[in-house]
C-alpha cells in the first residue's frame, strides 16, 4: 500500500477555482499541459468529490466562478476531444446548474453542445463503465432540458435511441438506468417529459429571466427589459431597488465573465 505524501495530500484537499482549472489544463502553469487525460479526469473527481461534501454555499461560489472564469476555454477543449466523456464533460456537467452555464448555452459558442455530445455518444463503438454512462446521459438530458432535442440529426438520432433503450434496460438500480431513460423522453416526445422539462426550464433560466429579488417579476413595471447587474451580466432585476436588496445574497455569485 502506498501513502500520499502530505504535501500532495494537501493539494487535493485546497480545491480553488485554479486548482479545477489546472486539473482541466486550462491553467497557465506549463507543468500542467502534457498529463493524461485518464489521471486528469482521476484527479478532476477527487476535488469533485471533495467539493460536494461541504455546504452548497461554498462549492457553488467556486462553480459559479470557474464557470465566470472558464467556460469559452472549456468548451474549446472539449471540442478538440473526441470522446462523448472526458474530464471537460465532466466539468462542463458540474457546472451547468450555474447562471453563467445557462448564459453561455444560449450564446453561438454553445449552442451546439446539446447536438454534439448526442453526436459523441451515438458514434462511440464501446460503452464506458456504468458510472460514465450515466453521468454523460444527465449531461445530455440536462442540455435536452436547455436547448431541446430537435438538432439531432437522423442518422445519431437511429443510432443513439436503441443504445439509451438498451442502457436503459441492462442498468435498473443506476442512475445511467435513468438518465438515460430521460434522453428518450426527450428525443421521443414524451409527453410527461416535455411538461417536466418545461418546468426545470424555467427553474434553471429564471436567474437569467426573472428579478432576483424573487418577486417573479419578468418585464419592468414599464414594460421594458429588465435591469441587468453590470458586474456579471448573469442576474437581472425589476429595479434598483429588487437589486439593492438582492446584493447581500447575490455578491457571493457575482464574478464579471470572460465572455
Ligand atoms: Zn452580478
Ligand atoms: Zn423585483
Amino acid at each position: 500500500m502506498s501513502f500520499l505524501q502530505p504535501q500532495a495530500l494537501q493539494g487535493i484537499l485546497n480545491v480553488t477555482v485554479e486548482s479545477l482549472a489546472g486539473h482541466c489544463g486550462l491553467s497557465n502553469d506549463q507543468s500542467n499541459h502534457d498529463i493524461e487525460d485518464s489521471i486528469r479526469v482521476a484527479r478532476l473527481k477527487q476535488q469533485l468529490g471533495i467539493l460536494q461534501s461541504r455546504p452548497r454555499a461554498a462549492s457553488d461560489k467556486i462553480y459559479y466562478e470557474f464557470a465566470a472564469n472558464h467556460l469559452p476555454a472549456l468548451m474549446n477543449t472539449y471540442r478538440q476531444k473526441s470522446t462523448a466523456a472526458n474530464f471537460a464533460m465532466t466539468m462542463l456537467n458540474v457546472v451547468s446548474h450555474t447562471a453563467y452555464f445557462i448564459r453561455f448555452q444560449r450564446s453561438v459558442a454553445g449552442s451546439d453542445l446539446a447536438s454534439l455530445l448526442a453526436s459523441r455518444i451515438a458514434n462511440a463503438e464501446a460503452d464506458p463503465d456504468v458510472e460514465v454512462i450515466g453521468e454523460m446521459c444527465q449531461f445530455l438530458s440536462t442540455l435536452f432540458v436547455l436547448q431541446g432535442a430537435t438538432s439531432v440529426n437522423e442518422a445519431d438520432r437511429a443510432k443513439l435511441v436503441p443504445k439509451l433503450r438498451r442502457w436503459n434496460r441492462a442498468y435498473t438500480g443506476y442512475l445511467a438506468s435513468d438518465t438515460s431513460e430521460r434522453c428518450l423522453g426527450a428525443l421521443t416526445g414524451d409527453f410527461m417529459f416535455q411538461q417536466m422539462s418545461r418546468s426545470i426550464k424555467t427553474m434553471l433560466e429564471q436567474p437569467l429571466d426573472q428579478c432576483g429579488a424573487n418577486c417573479n417579476r419578468r418585464v419592468r413595471s414599464n414594460a421594458s427589459e429588465l435591469l441587468q447587474c453590470s458586474r456579471c451580466k448573469t442576474a437581472v432585476y425589476c429595479g434598483v431597488p429588487h437589486q439593492k436588496q438582492a446584493w447581500a445574497t447575490h455578491k457571493a455569485l457575482c464574478f464579471p465573465p470572460t465572455f
